[in-house]
Parts: C-alpha cells; sequence; structure tokens
C-alpha cells in the first residue's frame, strides 16, 4: 500500500523516484530524515490515510496513555512522516471518543481505560504494544523485521521503540526487555498490554 500510494501522491512521487537531501530509499520505502532520525514516509492517498495514518495516530495515542497533541505528535514523529503531520494529529487528539469522554466526565476518570495506578518512579509502571510497519530486511543480517514493539513509562513518557523480527516469540520478547530496559531501569511493578498471545507467556 506504502510502495503503490508513493506513486499516487503528488509530492511523494518525485521523491521516491529520485530520492535526494534528506530523503532516501530502502527496499522501495522512502524515508526522510531528520535529526539523524529515519522516518517512513505515508503518502497522501484515500487508502493510506484511512488505513495506515489512522492506524498510527490510533496505536500511538492509545500507547501514550491518551496523550495529549504535543506527546502523541513527538511519538509519531519518532518513526513516521507526511506533510500534514501536525494538522492531522491535532484533528485525532481533538476528536478522539475516550479524551473527549475523560473531559466531559464530571467523575474522576477512573476505570476509564485501565484503573492505571499513578507510579512515583520511572519505569516502574508500563504500557507495551506492537505497531505493524511495512516489513524492512536488515542489510547485514538479512532479518526481515515487520513490527515494531513500544514499551512506555506511563510516568514520564518515555518510550523505547524495539524492531521486532519476524517469528518472534515470547523468549525473544524477554531477552529484549532485559537488554533494552531491565538493564537501565530495573524490573517493573506493572505492565499494561493489550493481551496479545505473545504477552500470556508465564515469563510476564
Ligand atoms: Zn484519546
Amino acid at each position: 500500500m506504502l510502495k503503490s500510494g508513493y506513486q499516487k501522491d503528488p509530492e511523494f512521487v518525485k521523491k521516491i523516484n529520485w530520492p535526494i537531501n534528506e530523503y532516501s530509499k530502502v527496499h522501495g520505502i522512502l524515508y526522510y530524515t531528520f535529526n539523524e532520525q529515519l522516518r517512513i514516509c505515508v503518502p497522501n492517498t484515500p487508502e493510506c490515510n484511512s488505513i495506515i495514518k489512522n492506524t498510527l495516530l490510533d496505536k500511538i495515542h492509545t500507547s501514550l496513555g491518551h496523550a495529549g497533541f504535543t506527546k502523541t505528535l513527538y511519538g509519531l514523529m519518532n518513526n513516521f512522516y507526511w506533510p500534514k503531520i501536525t494538522r492531522d494529529t491535532r484533528e485525532y487528539c481533538k476528536t478522539c471518543a475516550v479524551c473527549q469522554q475523560a473531559k466531559n466526565s464530571i467523575q474522576k476518570p477512573n476505570g476509564l481505560l485501565h484503573p492505571f495506578l499513578i507510579p512515583n518512579k520511572p519505569f516502574t509502571y508500563l504500557t507495551m504494544d506492537f505497531l505493524a510497519l511495512p516489513a524492512i530486511i536488515a542489510h547485514a543480517t538479512k532479518v526481515h523485521y515487520s513490527h515494531v514493539w513500544t514499551i512506555v513509562c506511563r510516568l514520564t513518557k518515555y518510550t523505547l521503540v524495539l524492531p521486532l523480527p519476524d517469528g518472534c516469540t515470547a523468549d525473544t520478547l524477554v531477552s529484549l526487555f532485559m537488554s533494552h530496559a531491565y538493564s537501565h531501569f530495573g524490573y517493573p511493578l506493572d505492565i499494561v498490554t493489550d493481551n496479545n498471545t505473545l504477552f500470556q507467556s508465564a515469563v510476564w
């Protein structure tokens, strides 16, 4: 969808065919480099807008605990880019049903999403989620990556984004978690996930 979308997007069609400056093409996917970070370009087509952009906005906004516009935008811009990304993110946050409900409710929003405990130490209370991406093949190892794993600290909103190899098992997740999170922050007290089967393993 991304690859065919570039050809239909008047902005990206030139960039994908002649990537210059901050644009680069890897395995047919267009990347925009900003702050030395490669960000996947999402084209402006009805399909990409309704499926890819909406899914990304939803996953990132939700995995950040229904964060406000700025945090959602930064979360998104870590890995993705399109020309109207700021406008789209603002619009999405403004119209999110859960945020609206929380704002309109005169009660405390306990139990709206999850009855979150209030963390007082960074990286003790985490939210985890998976995000499907266009498949990428690592040059050196030839390993295919088609998902990223987001681990968000619910206190600071610090986010780890880890690429996941295809056919990843619960054991792979545990070893990634140990080397990228546990080794720096210690073991968390509470983890909220979307009940993905990979997280239902006894080790969690
Ligand atoms: Zn929301």
